[in-house]
C-alpha cells in the first residue's frame, strides 16, 4: 500500500513524527520534494532529531529511505547531517539519493541571500537554503542532477557552461564578484565522490517495492499552504508539496497512492513572511509558543502562532485529497479557555469560506466561533474516551469543519504520545 503523509497547513504540522510512527510498519519511506529547508522533528527511543535531508523513516532498521527525483539536495548539508546522525548512533546505510534529484550548489545559496538582501523589507523570509534558485534553475534546465556529479569530465563541462550564465547574474544583477568555475568544480566533484555510495537510479527500487506490494510512505517536506501553485504565493516554497505531485516526483503511478494522511496542528503556526489570518500576538501567542516549543526546527526562529484556521485547513485538505487526518499538539491547548476557531473570513465586507489569493487574503478578517477549553494536562492519555469532554468536542468540531475524519491525535512530541481513534 502506498500512503502519502502530507501537511494541511503552513508546514511544521508534525509530519516527521507521524512518518516516524507509521514507518514502523513500512518498507520504504520516500521524501518526494523540497530540500534541507525542512526540519522534521522526531523523538523516539534513539533520541531527538530534526531531520533536514533525511526521510523520517531513518530510525527504523530495515526501512529503505529514498530522496526522490523531485527533491533538491545540498551535498554538504547531507554529508554533515549523515555524520551527525551516525554520531548519534543511527545507521545511515539505508538511504538512497535519486540520481535525478537536483543539486543545490554554493551559487544557489549565494544568489538567494543576495536576492533577499535586495528585497530588504519585502523579503520572503527564506531559510536561505537555496531552494528557490535551485528549483528555478531546474525548470530553466540550468541545474545539475545528482548522478551527474559522478562523471568528472562531464561535470566540468556542464559547470563551465552553467557558471558562465550564473556569473552574469551575480555580476550584472547583484554587482557581486564572479565565482571561479575551477574551484566550484573541485568542490562539487569532491562532494560527488563522497555522495557516490548513496546515489542510484531509484526507479528499479521503487518498481520492485510496488511489485511486491510493499508498504511505501511518501513524505512531504512542507504543508499545503506553501504549495508553489496553490498556496500563499509568493510566500510559498518553490515546489509542489501535494500528495498528487508525489506521483510525478518519485515517480509512482498516481492510482497507486491509496491513502492520503493529512497532518494538521490543533492550532496554527507559520514560519517566515506571508499572510496569516488568525495570527495572535501578546501573552496568548507567547504561552502557546513556549508550551509548544514553537521555534523553527531549521532556523530556531520563533514561529508565528494563531488559532486553528478551518478555512485554510479545509482548503489544504482538499488540495491534498486527504482521506484522514492526524491532529497534533492537542496537549498544547490545555489551559486555554475559550479556544477560538476561525470558521470564515470577512474580506471587503463580504463573508467567505474560500481560501483566496494573496491580495484578498491579506484583507481577510477571521470570523471566530468559540469552543470551550479544558484545564487538564492530557499528555498521558492514550484513549479518545479518556480526554476531557471539551477536548473531544474540539476535535469533533475540527473534523466537522475540515470535512475529514481524524484517525490520530498527538498529545506530546514523543512517538508514543499518540491516540489512535
Ligand atoms: P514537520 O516539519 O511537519 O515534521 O513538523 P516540525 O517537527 O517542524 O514541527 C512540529 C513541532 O511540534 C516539533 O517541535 C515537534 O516536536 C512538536 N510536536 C509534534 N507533535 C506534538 C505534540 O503532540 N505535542 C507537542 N507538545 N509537541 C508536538
Ligand atoms: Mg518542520
Amino acid at each position: 500500500m502506498v500512503r502519502a503523509i502530507v501537511g494541511l497547513n503552513w508546514g511544521d504540522e508534525g509530519k516527521g513524527r507521524m512518518v516516524d510512527y507509521f514507518a514502523s510498519e513500512a518498507d520504504v519511506v520516500i521524501r518526494y520534494q523540497g530540500g534541507d529547508n525542512a526540519g522534521h522533528t522526531v523523538i523516539n527511543e534513539h533520541g531527538k532529531f530534526a531531520f533536514h535531508n533525511f526521510p523520517s523513516g531513518i530510525c527504523h532498521p530495515g526501512v529503505e529511505n529514498i530522496i526522490a527525483a523531485g527533491s533538491v539536495l545540498n551535498p554538504e548539508s547531507f554529508l554533515r547531517e549523515r555524520a551527525e546522525l551516525q554520531a548519534a548512533g543511527l545507521s545511515c546505510d539505508a538511504i538512497v539519493i535519486s540520481d535525478r534529484a537536483t543539486i543545490i550548489t554554493p551559487y544557489h545559496l549565494l544568489v538567494e541571500r543576495l536576492e533577499e538582501e535586495r528585497l530588504g523589507e519585502k523579503k520572503y523570509g527564506s531559510t536561505l537554503s537555496g531552494i528557490a534558485p535551485t528549483y528555478a534553475d531546474r525548470y530553466a534546465k540550468k541545474a545539475i542532477q545528482a548522478g551527474e556529479l559522478r562523471y568528472r569530465e562531464h561535470l566540468r563541462d556542464r559547470l563551465t557552461d552553467l557558471m558562465e550564465y550564473q556569473n552574469r547574474i551575480l555580476t550584472g544583477c547583484y554587482s557581486h564578484d564572479p565565482l571561479d568555475p575551477e574551484s566550484e568544480f573541485q568542490r562539487l566533484a569532491s562532494w560527488g565522490e563522497a555522495l557516490s555510495p548513496y546515489i542510484a537510479d531509484t526507479a528499479p527500487m521503487v518498481d520492485a517495492a510496488l511489485d511486491r506490494d510493499a508498504s511505501v510512505i511518501l513524505e512531504a517536506q512542507l504543508g499545503a499552504l506553501r504549495d508553489i501553485g496553490h498556496g500563499i504565493y509568493p510566500f510559498t516554497t518553490s515546489s509542489s508539496v501535494l500528495a498528487g505531485y508525489a506521483a510525478a516526483a518519485v515517480p509512482i503511478p498516481a492510482r497507486l497512492i491509496k491513502k492520503v494522511t493529512g497532518i494538521t496542528k490543533a492550532y496554527s503556526t507559520c514560519v517566515g513572511a506571508g499572510p496569516f489570518a488568525t495570527e495572535l500576538f501578546g501573552d496568548l501567542a507567547h504561552t502557546i509558543r513556549e508550551t509548544g516549543k514553537e521555534y523553527g526546527a531549521k532556523t530556531g526562529r520563533p514561529r508565528r502562532i494563531g488559532y486553528f484556521d478551518a478555512v485554510a485547513t479545509r482548503y489544504g485538505a482538499r488540495l491534498q485529497g486527504a482521506d484522514e487526518m492526524a491532529i497534533t499538539c492537542l496537549d498544547v491547548l490545555s489551559g486555554i479557555d475559550p479556544i477560538e476557531i476561525c470558521v470564515a473570513y470577512d474580506i471587503n465586507d463580504s463573508r467567505t469560506d474560500r481560501f483566496p489569493i494573496y491580495p484578498e487574503l491579506v484583507r481577510a478578517k477571521p470570523v471566530y466561533e468559540s469552543a470551550q477549553g479544558w484545564s487538564e494536562k492530557i499528555s498521558g492519555i492514550r484513549r479518545f474516551e479518556d480526554l476531557p469532554a471539551a477536548a473531544r468536542n474540539y476535535v469533533r468540531r475540527i473534523e466537522e469543519l475540515v470535512g475529514v475524519k481524524a484517525t490520530h491525535l498527538s498529545v506530546g512530541p514523543e512517538r508514543e504520545a499518540l491516540i489512535e481513534m
